[in-house]
């Protein structure tokens, strides 16, 4: 992923160890920076698709439920981790943005 406004690299973890799930901090320049929408949604969609192939196969290979369940989160986790440094486009939050309720922040 790379930081838009000092066009650096942000580490994948960022995403994950951010103070909350939409946002993250670039370590380069401290910009506050979240997922374009279309990215996240693309990204969620492959990686439970994934899962959920990974749980339909081992439930027909007769395997016991919670390998199929333990089977989808490797393979949902480990696809998401795979391929989101190459999907996900961060940009700057907008903090005029209005929230969803319509007020603003
Ligand atoms: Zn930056």
């Amino acid at each position: 992923m790379i930081c838009p406004q000092c066009s650096r690299s942000v580490p994948i973890r960022s995403l994950l160890t951010g103070t909350n799930a939409s946002g993250v901090i670039c370590p380069h320049c401290h910009a506050s920076l979240c997922p374009g929408p279309l990215c996240t949604i693309l990204l969620a969609v492959i990686a439970f698709g994934a899962g959920e192939i990974a749980l339909l196969l081992l439930r027909r290979a007769a395997a016991p439920l919670w390998m199929a369940i333990v089977g989808f989160v490797v393979v949902a986790a480990g696809v998401y981790a795979i391929i989101a440094p190459r999907i996900i486009r961060l940009r700057l939050k907008d903090s005029n943005q209005p929230h969803l309720t319509g007020r603003p922040a």
